[in-house]
């Protein structure tokens, strides 16, 4: 029998609760068979479109669409997006991944980068002119940095003329975010909602298809996953090609029973596991929160630096305890850990953690 265990790592992670009752559902109702040109599967996408926009309050001059993943949607808004130039705040591996998108393809992007585990002072950040596209992590889920919502507010009133892009893989549905501040939102459901890898959404509104419209004028900007075809598709509830259907039609059901937990407790779920974890991490002499600024902690993805050694012995103690928790990112593999705090944690779970934690 292989062993019960919990993944505490920051995605892959823990599935959402309710993951295994709605795969057997999918099974039953022939989901993994039928057409995605079916009425069945337009109205699976109505469903999980219209979960997301009540779980996320999306306005309606937003449009929702499927993609392989939050990777994918690099190209596709460098592509769709930007003629010539964006910007890019750099505060870890995804956010620099994202610029990295935009100079492997062509574009003249600039970006300024904090010290790892910091965050950004906007009254010295200048972002020039010409930059088409603002570019940020909400999450930066390798160092554990959050951006705060006043920040991109604060974006939005410095910068209005520019389209402003939030990687929100590791944070959403957590942040209480005001769409209006922003222009196009993206993530991937292996991390805070608790599914299987290999899907991704992209969340964009009119500013952004004009923008599109106007680009193919000039140049390429993609085919069959460039705006214009996504929105055509779309407006039938249907996708370009052959989507991750199953990945579709579950995270709607999550979204659904998320929508019935109610937003405002996984919201206050969140802040008490987390505020559980950081005091434990404070208190103990065996680590220290990575992030000093608590304006910048993530409350989804906590890190701390290992004081002494690795953090191979506490990885193996909690493993001994069934709880898989996240190594470091690149070359903080190990001497950090990653504690992932999603939905899918229960309180439970993370006291438990915290037990290790504070007799370790
Ligand atoms: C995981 C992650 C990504 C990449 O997601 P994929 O599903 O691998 O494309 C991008 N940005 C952030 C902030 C992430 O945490």
């Amino acid at each position: 029998m292989t062993e019960k265990l919990i993944f505490l790592t920051p995605g892959p992670s823990e599935l959402y609760f309710t993951v295994e009752d709605h795969l057997k559902i999918a099974f039953r109702e022939h989901l993994l068979s039928i057409s995605h040109r079916s009425a069945q599967f337009q109205e699976v996408v109505t469903h999980t479109t219209q979960e997301l926009r009540k779980l996320m309050n999306i306005p309606d001059n937003f449009y929702i669409v499927f993609t392989a993943s939050a990777t994918e949607v690099w190209e596709r808004i460098m592509e769709n997006l930007v003629e010539k130039t964006s910007f890019h705040f750099i505060n870890g591996t995804f956010s620099k991944r994202f610029y990295d998108t935009a100079i492997a393809l062509d574009r003249k992007s600039t970006q300024i980068t904090s010290e790892l585990g910091q965050g950004f002072d906007l009254e010295k950040v200048t972002i020039p002119d010409e930059a088409e596209v603002i570019g940020l992590a909400l999450n930066e889920t390798s160092t554990g940095v959050a951006m705060p919502l006043e920040q991109i507010t604060e974006l939005r009133a410095t910068y209005p003329e520019k389209l402003i892009a939030v990687d929100a893989v590791s944070a959403v549905p957590f942040p209480a975010l005001d769409f209006n501040q922003i222009d196009t939102l993206f993530f991937s459901v292996q991390k805070c909602f608790g599914l299987p890898a290999g899907l991704g959404v992209w969340i964009f509104n009119e500013r952004c298809v004009e923008k599109a419209q106007k680009l193919i004028q000039k140049q390429s900007i993609g085919f069959h996953h460039s705006i214009p075809s996504f929105i055509k598709q779309a407006d039938k509830n249907q996708t370009p090609c052959t989507p991750n259907m199953l990945n579709i039609f579950l995270l709607g059901k999550v979204a659904e029973d998320m929508n019935r937990y109610g937003i405002e407790n996984i919201r206050r779920d969140i802040n008490y596991k987390s505020a559980l974890l950081y005091h434990a991490l404070e208190n103990s002499s065996k680590f220290e929160i990575f992030v000093k600024n608590s304006n910048f902690q993530s409350k989804t993805v906590v890190v701390a630096d290992v004081l002494s050694g690795d953090n191979s012995e506490f990885l193996s103690v909690c493993r001994e305890k069934g709880l898989v928790v996240g190594t470091g990112y690149g070359s903080a593999k190990k001497s950090q850990i990653r504690i992932a705090n999603f939905p899918a944690h229960s309180k439970e779970t993370i006291e438990k953690l915290v037990d290790i934690i504070q007799n370790y």
